[in-house]
């Protein structure tokens, strides 16, 4: 059996590796397009300020180490077309500038996402990058290791750009941060986006929302930009406005996509050609607390689908599940950890959810323990049912109450539930009663309120 991977970062490695296991006798080959398979691109930003020293850290396996597990990766090699009917590839050989056509049983389709730069006048300029790939992140630290740039701009109050932000402070740069919407990290409620401002801004980060970039401005190389408000100098320019899913191979060759633009696969990650997976940030999956088609492009969730398309491309049978996401997320900023998982409170009620909520503000640890730092949560429960749908964290610890809350939400767990875990406590950990029980009983007076028909007092 010839299995033949197309992308080979995340999802296509972990599905490589997993059919590897499965079936000892396959024909396993990767084509990757990029000169390195395997790449943690998730480090990428910590690359750019030597947090990360070595470019290498970030591949986690070479073409070479793949090939003594029997798994052929051939980077640098780019799938053009896929004729399902007839099992065939055309593949392009990016270095020697070829092309050939090789054939195929099974197929799994990795081929992620890619960064979408808007068509804003100057975005061309030299100094104008995005960061999605490794030799993005190459092209990033070749310009500053020959222009040393003093002032950045960082376009966009996502996550990745949020991280970039903090990472070229750390190189010494002013660095102004720009958002088109009204507040940064706008997958996350206002609560949280207030402290995670208020953390740039004490890091000599400004920061302007609302602001919509205009034109890049200079002359072959970036010198500034122009937003809506006024101008601003920058001599290095990192968008990260968002990312859209390679999809055109997979739609040419018939696969259909879904509601999101992502492609459809069923929870096999089978798409609707025979004998074709996909998985990872090219595909969409479902949200399970709403119900509803969602595409989350995420590293973990990549390699876990990676591993069920893997397995079951190699048994070509339906032997593994992936059911869907919680949308649980995790970032830092300045030693702020900033986690999500389940709903907002926004996304809750255009899904149609009637929500309660509550949120404490208290210590990560016992208040007299040293190094006691504050630590946010909020939880989010459903109306009707008193179920955890939704929580969201800032501070010292977000990571835990992150997991514990999307362990809860995937039990199905409801906010009594809460109140009663059964949680590890000693002073060095965290208070003695966790900040998810806190919040827990707080939430509980909210519901009492809300069945006696009492507002909260603001
Ligand atoms: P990709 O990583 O997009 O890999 C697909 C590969 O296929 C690419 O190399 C592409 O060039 C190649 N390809 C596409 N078409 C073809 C073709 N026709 N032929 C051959 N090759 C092709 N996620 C987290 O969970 N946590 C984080 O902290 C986090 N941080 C991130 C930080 C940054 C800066 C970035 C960019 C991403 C981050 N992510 C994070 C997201 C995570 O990196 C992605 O979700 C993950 O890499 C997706 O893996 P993938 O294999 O599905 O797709």
């Amino acid at each position: 059996m010839r299995l033949v991977i197309v992308g080979g970062i995340a999802a296509g490695t972990k599905a490589a590796s997993r059919a590897r296991r499965v079936d000892a006798e396959a024909e396993i080959v990767v084509y990757q397009d990029e000169p390195e398979p395997s790449i943690s691109e998730c480090g990428l930003p910590y690359l750019l300020s030597g947090v990360v020293d070595e470019r290498a850290d970030l591949v986690a396996r070479t073409p070479e180490q793949f090939a003594e597990k029997g798994v052929e990766v051939r980077v640098r090699h780019r799938v053009e077309k896929i004729d399902p009917e007839n099992k065939w590839l055309s593949v392009r050989d990016l270095e020697n500038e070829g092309a050939f056509e090789d054939g195929y049983d099974r197929l799994v389709i990795a081929t992620g996402a890619r960064a979408v730069l808007p068509p804003i006048p100057g975005a061309d300029l030299e100094g104008v990058f995005e960061l999605r790939f490794l030799t993005d992140a190459d092209e990033v630290r070749a310009y500053m290791e020959a222009r040393s740039p003093k002032r950045a701009a960082v376009v966009g109050g996502g996550y990745i750009g949020l991280e970039v932000a903090e990472n070229l402070c750390r190189l010494g740069m002013e660095v102004s941060l720009i958002e088109g919407e009204d507040r940064v990290a706008l997958a996350y409620g206002p609560e949280v986006a207030e402290r995670v401002e208020e953390r740039l801004k004490e890091n000599g980060v400004s920061v302007y929302t609302g602001a919509k970039v205009e034109e890049f401005k200079g002359e072959g190389c970036v010198r500034g930009l122009r937003y809506g408000g006024g101008d601003l100098e920058a001599d290095l320019v990192v968008v990260g406005v968002g990312i859209e899913p390679s999809v055109e191979l997979a739609e040419e060759a018939g696969v259909e996509l879904g509601e999101t633009g992502a492609i459809r696969v069923d929870r096999h990650m089978r798409t609707n050609l025979a004998d074709v997976w996909a998985a990872g940030d090219c595909v969409e999956t479902v949200n399970l607390v709403s119900g509803k088609r969602a595409w989350v492009p995420l590293g973990d969730t990549a390699n876990q689908m990676g591993r069920v398309a893997g397995t079951n491309a190699a048994t070509g049978e339906d032997t593994l599940e992936f059911p869907g996401v919680l949308g649980t997320g995790i970032f830092e900023v300045f030693d702020l950890g900033v986690g999500k998982t389940g709903l907002s409170e926004d996304e809750a009620r255009e899904t149609g959810f009637e929500t309660v909520s509550a949120a404490v503000e208290t210590m990560d640890r016992a208040g007299y323990y040293p190094g006691a730092e504050r630590v946010f949560l909020k939880l989010i429960a459903d109306r009707s049912s008193g179920r955890l749908i939704g929580a969201e964290s800032a501070g010292s610890g977000a990571d835990k109450l992150t997991d514990v809350c999307a362990t809860a939400i995937w039990g199905g767990l409801s906010y009594p539930d809460l109140i009663n875990l059964d949680l590890a406590y000693a002073p060095p950990f965290g208070p003695a009663l966790s900040p998810v029980i806190q919040a827990a009983s707080v939430l509980s007076g909210e519901f009492d309120r809300a069945r006696r028909g009492v507002r909260a007092i603001e």
